[in-house]
């Protein structure tokens, strides 16, 4: 497998050289879990009382971190983690800090805006949706059209990067519209964060959920919504659920530097690593640096080698990229997944409804050397399995026109 590629020298600036996971298993190219570096594996090593103050340390100095990292110095925003993989996190926002009289336009363009119309309904939290498909983007006129017409929203509610298409929305479109009509703007920026700067003060939004096993690069167990103080505040007695309650949360939190019930010590120690490296690499900017050089590589190499993406540039994230599958009969993405595992690769499916497609993720604990590797990998399984040609179908191509159109 990647043989030419540098040992682990314990380097955490210089992206040339982190070397192959520590495991010798294969890479993550997946959105999360994803794969991490060894020190972050290895602050799992060590057990940790919930109720110590080593302990009680450890979350404050994490929320900390993390109010910091989207631009707040804590006056106006907090941290308030939540047990559970991202889903739990996003639930608990939406449960918690709308009320349950009020209805909510949540805005869908792939698989993670239809969930948080599902949970919605699952809430029995009235709510309308602007559904534009596998991967069109939601735009700022259409979202303020229906504001304009339905004064009974109170919220919106936005996914940052689709992770189901890979699209990067356009989240400072659509707040200065929410914020312009006076309503509250819920982001579920779960792939995005830690990533892709977002100034929430700026744009006025009221939370956003993300979680451990992303763009952070720990492990997974946690995920965390940053919310206003005072929308925290409002929200008492809003909340669906006893677990998922996010003020009950943040109250206890505030009063006892514990959370409500057993939290994930290990992956709490993972994650404070995780943001130790996180702003050793340069904080958000670095880290989206070196994903934007990721997705280049690979897209530059895949785009050699004939296939073609679902999105232009333009709209390109740096999380992750959606490639039509090839229209050549002896393609078929079972085998080219399982040759990719073979080489030390761990692809994606595509979650495209109309065409067929797989993705390949740009985050975690790997540099475009790496993705250069991916390329060559995919080169040869090609090979391997006779395709003569990456390219992909008519119908694949009329789709992407729609985006252009
Ligand atoms: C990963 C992800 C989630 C959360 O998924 P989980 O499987 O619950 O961790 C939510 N939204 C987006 C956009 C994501 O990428």
């Amino acid at each position: 497998m990647t043989a030419n590629l540098k040992p682990e020298a314990g380097l955490e600036v210089e992206i040339d050289a982190f070397g192959p996971p520590a495991g010798g298993e294969p890479y993550l190219l997946t959105p999360g879990p994803l794969t991490t570096a060894l020190s972050v594996k290895q602050a799992m090593l060590r057990d940790l009382g919930s109720w110590d103050g080593d302990f009680r340390a450890m979350t404050a100095d994490m929320r900390r971190q993390i109010v910091a990292l989207a631009g707040d110095d804590g006056s106006t925003y907090t941290c308030v983690p939540m047990q559970g993989s991202g889903t739990f996190a996003v639930e608990a926002m939406l449960g918690s800090l709308t009320p349950r009289n009020s209805r909510t336009l949540v805005l869908v363009n792939g698989a993670y805006g239809k969930r948080i119309a599902e949970t919605l309904n699952y809430l029995g939290r009235d709510h309308v949706v602007l559904d534009k498909g596998d991967y069109l983007p939601p735009r700022g006129s259409e979202v303020a059209r229906i504001l304009e017409d339905d004064k009974a929203i109170s919220h919106v509610v936005l996914v940052h990067c689709e992770t189901s298409s890979g699209i990067l929305n356009p989240v400072a479109e659509i707040a200065d519209v929410v914020r312009a009509h006076g309503r509250k703007l819920l982001i579920d920026s779960m792939s995005a964060f830690g990533a892709i700067d977002l100034d929430i003060d700026a744009l006025g939004i009221e939370a956003l959920a993300s979680s451990a096993n992303k763009c952070i690069e720990g492990v997974p167990g946690f995920g965390f919504v940053i919310a206003r103080k005072d929308a925290l505040a409002a929200a008492r007695g809003n909340a669906h659920s006893l677990s998922l309650d996010l003020a009950a949360q943040y109250e206890y939190m505030e009063r006892t530097g514990q959370w409500r019930f057993t939290p994930p010590t290990h992956v709490l120690a993972a994650f404070l690593e995780a943001l130790r490296i996180h702003t050793a690499e340069g904080g958000i900017a670095g880290r989206g640096v070196r994903y934007a050089n990721n997705r280049d590589a690979l897209v530059a190499g895949m785009r050699e080698l004939g296939f073609e993406t679902l999105l232009s540039n333009e709209w390109l994230s740096p999380i992750i990229v959606t490639f039509f599958n090839p229209a050549d009969p002896k393609f078929e993405f079972q085998e080219f997944y399982d040759r990719m595992k073979a080489k030390g690769f761990i692809i994606y499916p595509g979650k495209l409804t109309v065409v067929d497609s797989f993705r390949i993720g740009c985050i975690g604990r790997m540099d475009a050397n790496v993705m250069r590797h991916v390329v060559e990998a995919a080169h040869a399984s090609l090979a391997e399995m006779g395709v003569q040609s990456a390219a992909p179908p008519e119908s694949a191509l009329a789709e992407r026109a729609k985006l252009a159109a």
